[in-house]
């Protein structure tokens, strides 16, 4: 029977924490924040929570990549199908670090990164951006026929200006 690996945990207790208790992934190790004043049982108790608190977010951010890629296959069938063979994402996540895009892709390895930043904005302006990379796994630049296979999608158009909308609203300079 498959056993899952208890994650080595690492409790700090801080002085300056009164009631905040936090956990995050360093490497190997789960690292557990907890008040200094905790008693040995309050830190039992949390550690356990917060490793299923932990387990459950992780859960979440796995289940939302892989709608992502879910999606990304429904819009190449949709838009790309003619380039099927070019177009063939192996991982589409959404990130956190990608200052200044909106998406990337790496077609060498056919990844590609959606910034966290969309994730609030309508399905109509995610996929613009699904597509927008999809179609740089097939045309790396935006020269003439790259703009061709994303003007497939309807809202293209729209989508754009919305994110030129936002990108004036908030002073960032996207580069894509
Ligand atoms: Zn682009």
């Amino acid at each position: 029977m498959a056993r899952t690996r208890k994650p080595v945990v690492e409790v700090r207790r801080s002085q300056r924490r009164r009631r905040t208790v936090s956990a995050y992934r360093e490497g190997e190790r789960v690292v557990v924040l907890i008040p200094d004043r905790f008693s040995r049982a309050e830190e039992t108790e949390w550690v356990a929570r917060m490793l299923a608190r932990l387990a459950a977010r992780e859960e979440r951010v796995r289940h939302t990549d892989n709608e992502l890629l879910g999606r990304a296959h429904k819009l190449i069938a949709r838009y790309l199908s003619d380039h099927a063979r070019d177009v063939n994402p192996v991982s589409v996540r959404w990130v956190t670090n990608q200052n200044g895009r909106w998406g990337s892709c790496t077609p060498d390895d056919g990844t590609i990164r959606i910034s966290h930043r969309i994730q609030e904005m309508p399905d109509w302006v995610i996929d613009y951006v699904l597509l927008h990379e999809l179609a740089h796994l097939v045309v790396p630049s935006h020269n003439a026929a790259f703009w061709e296979l994303v003007s497939r999608y309807p809202k293209a158009e729209r989508a754009r200006g919305y994110l030129e909308g936002i990108s004036a609203a908030t002073g960032l300079v996207l580069a894509d």
